[in-house]
This record gives C-alpha cells, structure tokens and sequence, in this order.
C-alpha cells in the first residue's frame, strides 16, 4: 500500500519510516508529495493543520494520504509555541534560545509535544484521525545532538532527567508523540 506522508520535514519522514518498520508494517510504502509542497497552515489547533495538509497532499497526489501536525506547548506559556512551533524563531537555535528566555522566570516547566494525525482514503475522505503526545519538562540547559527541533530542551518524563536529543533513535520512538500517535494509525490499518 502506498500512503503519501504530507510534509516536507525529513527528519519527519525518517522517524515515520522507523516507527513503521519496527512495528512491522513493512507493506506500507511512505512516499513524499511533490517538492514546494508547502500548503498554508491556517488552522487553529494541530488536528485542523494536520487535515489541510493531508487534504493538499492527497489532492496533488490521488494517493491515500497521512498527516502529521504537530509541536510543543508550555503550561507557563499558556500553551506556546504550540501550532506555531515551527514559526516561533527563525532558526532551530534560535527558537530553543526564545523559549530557554521565555521560561526562566517560571518554577512550573511542564510542557508536551504533541501530534495530531490525518489519515485520508483513496476517494478523499478521512478515515481515521487521532493524536498522540510525550510529556515532560523544559530543561534549564541544552542537552544531546539526536532528533530535531526543540528535543534538546525537552526532559522526557521516566527517562532520568535525559533530553528528547540524548535518546537512542529507537528510545525516543518508543516514547514519542509522532510514534504514539502513528502507532494508533497502524493499529487501525491492521
Ligand atoms: P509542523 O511541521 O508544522 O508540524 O511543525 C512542527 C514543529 O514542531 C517542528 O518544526 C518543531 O519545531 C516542533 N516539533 C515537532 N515534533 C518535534 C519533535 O519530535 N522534536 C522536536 N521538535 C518537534
């Protein structure tokens, strides 16, 4: 079975490919929509962003389609960066240095990632759409060169006080929300 996966963020696409593999679902092939895939994420929650990408995806493609939409929110930041993760600085360093800012003077660090997932049939209509989320906290400094984005400051809850960046591969899909919530789609397509 051949499933488009809605992103252009390989990282994305990498752990997806893992998380299939190890949970044995090696008849499905993940394929990437066509380059300068980029539609406008106008939504205002991750489950809406995750539906317009799965949507554009399939619309270029014909193909099933899955989405992932997804990203870390902040108890002390009401929630933040959340659905604007991706957008919160220009560069990777730089959004880990805004969000180190912007919880320092906050005691409660409690933060989750989160990702809402999209899965759309051949014809066009959602079939299946559920969320999974990895709780933990902000560190105070950063740690680890694994995973992308803000796993370097994100303590994993049950994990001894390593970041998201200092887990094996395999660890972080284990406990991760895109491997929670892909797993949920895999079951279902069992
Ligand atoms: P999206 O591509 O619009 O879903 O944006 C997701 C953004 O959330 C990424 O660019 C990262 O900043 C952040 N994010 C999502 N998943 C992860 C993860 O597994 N580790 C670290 N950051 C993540």
């Amino acid at each position: 079975m051949r499933i488009v996966f809605a992103t252009s963020n390989p990282h994305k696409l990498k752990e997806l490919k893992e998380i299939a593999d190890s949970f044995g679902a090696e008849d499905i092939e993940f394929v990437l929509p066509p380059e300068g895939f980029d539609p406008d994420e106008t939504g205002t929650t991750f489950e809406e962003n995750s539906l317009i990408k799965a949507k554009e995806a399939h619309r270029l493609t014909g193909l099933p389609a899955l989405a992932d939409d997804s990203g870390l929110c902040v108890e002390c930041l009401n929630g933040e960066p959340g659905i604007y993760s991706a957008r919160y600085a220009d560069t990777p360093q730089a959004r880990i240095d805004k969000l180190l800012k912007a919880v320092e003077p906050f005691e409660n660090r409690n933060a989750k990632f989160v990702c809402a997932m999209t899965l759309i049939g051949q014809d066009g209509d959602v079939i299946f759409a559920d969320r999974g989320e990895c709780h933990g906290t902000i560190a105070k400094t950063q740690a680890g060169n694994g995973g992308f984005g803000y796993d370097p400051v994100f303590l994993v809850k049950g994990k001894n006080g390593l970041t998201m960046a200092e887990l094996s591969e395999e660890e972080k899909n284990e406990v991760s929300h895109r491997g929670n919530a892909l797993r949920k789609v895999l079951e279902f397509l069992k």
